[in-house]
């Protein structure tokens, strides 16, 4: 039997934009396998470092060390993301189920967190973030 794979809170949000773009080649191997597993078998609601992060260069014993202070913010971005899409650690969703709220919830998550986040040029190469930050799309 397949393990549901795990994904933290914000991931849960950010991922819908992917654009095949990470921190390095196994890096970016693995989000695509991770993706593929959970459009197939859904996706389980991680607290703290998910499937993704563990093959990424910034988890240091268990947590993220991209910065000085990430772990705290990424947790605290991970609950902003669960309450806005009504999740809880431990939960179980389908992919698309998840990604139907997206719309709803995007003004908020671009007003708190994309407008600041280092990654928005790349989301701005996807086609759904940009039909939801411009209502259309601009290309
Ligand atoms: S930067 Fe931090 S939150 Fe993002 S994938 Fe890496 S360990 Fe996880």
């Amino acid at each position: 039997m397949t393990d549901i794979p795990k994904l933290r809170g914000h991931h849960l949000i950010c991922f819908h934009f992917f654009s095949g773009k990470g921190y390095n080649r196994e890096f970016v191997e693995n989000l695509r396998n991770t993706l593929e597993k959970i459009a197939e078998f859904g996706v389980e609601v991680s607290h703290g470092a998910d499937d993704v992060c563990s093959r990424c260069p910034h988890l240091k014993g268990g947590i993220c060390s991209y910065s000085d202070h990430s772990h705290d913010e990424i947790m605290e971005m991970d609950k902003f993301a669960l309450r806005l899409l009504k999740e809880t650690s431990g939960s179980k969703a389908k992919w698309h189920v998840i990604k139907q709220r997206i719309p709803e919830i995007f003004p908020l998550w671009l007003g708190k967190y994309c407008k600041k986040c280092l990654w928005e040029d790349v989301c701005e190469e996807d086609f759904l973030y940009r039909k939801l930050k411009y209502g259309k799309d601009p290309v």
